[in-house]
């Protein structure tokens, strides 16, 4: 997914003045937030389990170089084969390469947000390859000719009426009434592409690293049939998304889904380790992990946005989030949305042309406090702020002007001191006189005119020290 970040207001101000969208999108509060805060609220050790999962993402990300090489050492020991990828597009030449070496024409692929960093469905398509999308969600995005709207709930913007018409225009299907039909219909049309398929592709919610174990959380089944009917299984998980043991996971999966979804236990649950054994039942003749970096090693080697990796990919934060609960999925241009997305987004694409993103909140503190994984969101918001207006560390040409750094400037000696700070307002209470009506500043001259047209500034006052004086 080529990222569109550029265009972010107008993006918002699309969904906002879409009632039906709107609509769609209190599902988020009223469904997903609300069953969330339920479970965590019956579960007696929600708060020590987030702590140890924030301590055991601290660990892992600090010694990631080590674990991701045992995790690549176990799943080569378990007969798969690991490929490092540095970006998107060596991702998606691998995955394409291999299925062009293997006579593969139908992929069949469980939910991967990776796999739209890598653009890798049209990717495959370009080679000729016909990759079908098997998580519900994902099947009426790519039926639609859309991209995900939300982590893990990528149709939460359409509505039933919505998905019938597209079902009847692209599937000439008859006109269901009832969710239950059209997920029916989608599992009658995709049980086909399951059978012939020569290849699965799915995500990674974790990797084990004492293993090599794949573990994926799905609700309908089809990750576990991407793994275990084709012949090849390829998985494609970002580099962060290693822990390191057996005994970890059960913490994890137990905080992923209850603040997924709200469930105590997903419908499945599946682990993969390695291709299929002599005594398996079942399970592909290949396995292949591919780890993506794509940017996270810029998230990884800054100080102050290394926690963003300790992300779980659970969407909690998306659905607590006043502003994305508003402004939807699409307005953020690329493939993580929401909180957690208006940090990872401009590091892994670029700060400049997604330099609304960290703006793109009220710091109300409701993301920090829905993430199961303790990430401190708030704080790695307002540094990437002071990025976009500094520019140290990623240029943008909207880094502060010498106007507004002299202005700045002016502003930090005026609060020195109580002298400093008498002096400027003297200053000011003479410079303002031309643009007093009735007390107030009702128009400014540019550079200040931004603020006029809407509101009026408050005049500056005798200071209440000096009226004291008398
Ligand atoms: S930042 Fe936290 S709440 Fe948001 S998706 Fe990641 S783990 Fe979930």
């Amino acid at each position: 997914m080529r990222p569109d970040t550029k265009n972010f207001k107008r993006g918002a101000a699309k969904a906002l003045g879409n009632e039906r969208i709107q609509a769609n999108l209190l599902g988020l509060y009223n469904g997903f937030d609300r069953a969330r805060l339920a479970a965590a609220d019956g579960t007696p050790d929600w708060e020590l389990m987030r702590e140890q999962a924030r301590a055991i993402k601290a660990h892992t990300i600090d010694n990631l170089d080590y674990y991701l090489e045992l995790a690549a050492s176990n799943v080569e020991k378990a007969g798969g084969t690991v490929f490092f990828a540095k970006d998107a597009d060596a991702a998606a030449g691998y995955v394409t390469d291999l299925a062009l070496a293997r006579g593969v024409k139908l992929v069949i692929k469980g939910k991967s947000m990776v796999s739209e960093e890598m653009s890798l469905n049209e990717r495959l398509t370009d080679a000729g390859i016909e990759p079908v999308e098997t998580d519900l969600g994902e099947y009426i995005i790519q039926l639609a000719g859309e991209t995900p709207y939300h982590i893990i709930a990528p149709a939460i913007h359409k509505s039933r009426e919505e998905v019938t018409d597209l079902f009847e225009a692209k599937l000439n299907s008859p006109r269901y009434e009832e969710i239950t039909e059209l997920a029916a219909e989608a599992r009658r049309q995709l049980r086909d592409k399951f059978i012939r398929a020569d290849m699965g592709i799915t995500g990674a919610n974790f990797i084990v690293a004492e293993t090599g174990t794949v573990a994926l959380v799905t609700n309908e089944g089809n990750g576990r049939m991407c793994t275990s009917m084709p012949r090849i299984h390829v998985a494609i998980t970002g580099m962060e998304k290693i822990i390191p043991s057996m005994d970890d996971l059960g913490i994890f999966l137990r905080l992923l889904i209850r603040s997924a979804t709200g469930q105590r236990i997903s419908s499945y649950v599946t682990t993969v380790t390695g291709p299929r054994h002599a005594d398996d039942e079942d399970g592909p003749d290949e396995f292949h992990l591919v780890i993506v970096d794509n940017g996270r090693s810029r998230l990884l080697a800054d100080p102050e946005l290394r926690e963003s990796l300790y992300c779980i990919r659970c969407g909690a934060c998306l659905n607590a989030c006043p502003v994305y609960r508003k402004v939807g999925g699409h307005a953020y241009g690329w493939v993580y949305p929401g909180p957690i997305g208006a940090i990872v987004t401009p590091v892994m694409t670029n700060l400049a042309d997604a330099k609304d993103l960290p703006f793109a909140s009220s710091l109300c503190g409701a993301c920090r406090e829905a993430c199961p994984v303790k990430i401190n969101i708030p704080r790695m918001l307002l540094h990437l702020r002071k990025e976009v207006t500094e520019g140290r560390k990623y240029p943008t040409e909207r880094n502060r002007s010498v106007l507004e750094a002299l202005a700045m400037r002016l502003w930090r000696l005026s609060l020195s001191s109580p002298a400093a700070l008498s002096i400027a307002n003297s200053v000011a209470r003479v410079l303002q006189k031309p643009l007093l009506r009735k007390g107030r500043i009702r128009w400014l001259p540019p550079p200040l005119s931004g603020w006029t047209p809407s509101r009026t500034f408050p005049a500056f006052v005798r200071p209440f020290r000096q009226r004291w004086r008398g």
